[in-house]
């Protein structure tokens, strides 16, 4: 079968959830057992996300092969259960990069080199190339921002001339919003968004409308009947629950046999017993049933909790899977360095500290592991939270007074944690950390690594230029911390973990890999230790 392509636009606004319905769609068409997967387009100059602040840009997410990108990834490896490449993520800095590297090696001798045909015929060469190399039956291309942005139009034009020559059908995931005062939708802002598409030479196939509650009738026929579209053809996208939810939300309203029927494709049937255990792991995790586990997430970043969803996402695969009901606290750790402050951490079950650079707030989050330490309350530490905890212990039990990272305090007497060496080298900020997927091996049968993971070695992925520093390690384990797994040649600590109560904390982002199918080992055997002592 030649490859197909869906290409999901945004209009009116961001945020919306395109990377929901991208995701959605490919797993419902894998749920068909086609061969499917994404590529992601964005317009920024940066060649990746590795620089940007999640403050502003949420989470930066990372792959195998130590690509650092868009936050989608996250929400596209979770739906289909499968780790995907750096060769999905297109960025405008990876391809004015490209184009000017083989300007200046004169390969476009004697032309002038353009947006068009140059830039947007890469574009289509790389989105082919992709498929091929894959053996694709389809392609799900998201196109980053909004239409109208002057970032996204290249690539948005890219796939206005790939659909002169290839099977592609547009989505136009758009914003229907109710005006409170009348309480009624509105579909004018859809409208216009319609038009400036159509003004770019583009009609979409499909619109998927994000709305407060289910979409009116008269909504839909309204739209239906100013786009051109069959009224079968504007799909609602309410607010739901858990977006997992969606797949079977679009099923429901026939959009997958709408779908595959505009690409010609008749006959085919949804895997049922696929369907079906999508179905209940969404169950569990939607369902909150019995006692809350109350669990804290204490960091730098919590003003923006699209900085945390792969933690918050790994929380949620856990607690579906042990059947617990989840409640998520998220604590600034600027926060919790005034001494009355601990108050806020009163009654939870478990805390967790995720990734994070820079000095702000890494005093409150010191305090907060001592007071779970003190307390006997189960940790979860990932990155940053590992390299905080050995400090915390550093300070707190071995009695090294001031203990820190020299990323926050260069001159400690007691640099617990410092910069790896592999780093000392590095002037470039950009893809330069240790990224990717790293191997570790557990080295103590009786760990609660090795109980999580019920193997010696393991992958994990990492981001990180700091690390433990081994000059320490004696001093630490006589006191009672546990290194439980290293890298192979034993040069890197891995995870370290308290001998008493549960405490585990690893170099590693476990919550990166957690899927809805296939939960964090780490984030299970903490949530059961939290559920314990709730
Ligand atoms: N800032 C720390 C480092 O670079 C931790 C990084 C992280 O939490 N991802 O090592």
């Amino acid at each position: 079968m030649p490859v197909k392509f869906i290409v999901v636009l945004g209009s009116i606004m961001s945020g919306l959830g395109k990377g929901v319905v991208a995701s959605s769609i490919m797993k419902i068409l894998d749920m068909y057992g086609f061969r499917v997967l994404p590529i992601k387009f964005d317009g920024y100059l940066n060649y990746d996300c590795g620089t940007m602040n999640p403050y502003r840009h949420g989470e930066v997410f990372v792959l195998d092969d130590k690509g650092e990108v868009d936050m989608d990834f996250g929400t596209y490896e979770r739906f289909l259960n499968r780790s995907l490449t750096s060769s999905s993520s297109i960025t405008g800095g990876k391809l004015f990069g490209g184009i000017i590297e083989k300007e200046r090696k004169g390969e476009y001798l004697g032309e002038d080199v353009q947006v068009i045909p140059h830039l947007t015929n890469d574009i289509q060469g790389k989105v082919k190339s992709f498929a091929e190399k894959n053996k694709l039956d389809f392609v799900v291309i998201e196109v980053g921002g909004t239409v109208g942005d002057i970032e996204n139009g290249y690539f948005i034009e890219a796939m206005r001339q790939l659909s002169l020559k290839e099977e592609v059908i547009f989505i136009d995931v758009t914003y229907v919003p109710r005006l409170k005062t009348v309480g009624e939708q509105k579909s004018k802002p859809t409208q216009s968004a319609f038009r400036a598409l159509m003004g770019m030479g583009i009609i979409p196939n499909f619109l998927i409308c994000r709305t407060d509650g289910e979409m009116s009738d008269s909504i839909k026929k309204k739209l239906a009947m100013f786009t051109s579209l069959d009224e079968s053809r504007v799909i609602n996208d309410p607010d739901m629950d858990s977006p997992y939810q969606l797949p079977q939300y679009l099923i429901d309203q026939d959009f997958d046999r709408i779908l595959l029927q505009a690409f010609n494709l008749r006959n085919k049937k949804i895997k049922s017993e696929r369907l079906e255990k999508w179905k209940k792991n969404v169950d569990k995790i939607t369902s909150k049933d019995g006692k809350a586990v109350i669990i804290a997430v204490v960091g730098k970043y919590i003003e923006l909790k699209d900085s945390y969803v792969s933690v918050k996402e790994a929380l949620m695969h856990a607690a579906g899977k042990l059947s617990i009901n989840l409640d998520i606290k998220w604590v600034e750790s600027e926060l919790l360095e005034k001494s009355d402050s601990l108050i806020l951490l009163q009654g939870i079950n478990g805390l967790v500290v995720p990734g994070g650079f820079g000095k702000r707030g890494v005093e409150g989050i010191i305090n907060a592991i001592e007071y779970a330490r003190k307390n006997s309350i189960p940790y979860l530490g990932l990155c940053l939270g590992m390299q905080l905890m050995a400090v915390e212990f550093a300070r707190n039990v071995c009695n090294l007074k001031r203990a820190n990272s020299t990323e926050f305090d260069p001159h400690t007497k007691y640099n617990i944690i410092d910069i790896l060496p592999s780093q000392l080298s590095v002037k470039q900020k950009g893809g330069t950390m240790r990224l990717g997927a790293w191997d570790m091996l557990i080295n103590d049968k009786k760990s609660i690594a090795f109980s999580s993971y019920h193997k010696k070695v393991v992958s994990e992925r990492h981001r990180h230029r700091y690390e433990l520093n081994n000059k320490f390690r004696k001093v630490l384990e006589k006191n009672g911390l546990k290194i439980t797994a290293t890298t192979k040649d034993n040069k890197l600590a891995e995870i370290i973990e308290w001998s008493s109560g549960f405490g585990i904390a690893t170099q590693a982002h476990p919550e990166l890999k957690s899927r809805i199918e296939s939960p964090a080992p780490l984030f299970l055997s903490f949530l059961n230790a939290a559920k314990n002592n709730s």
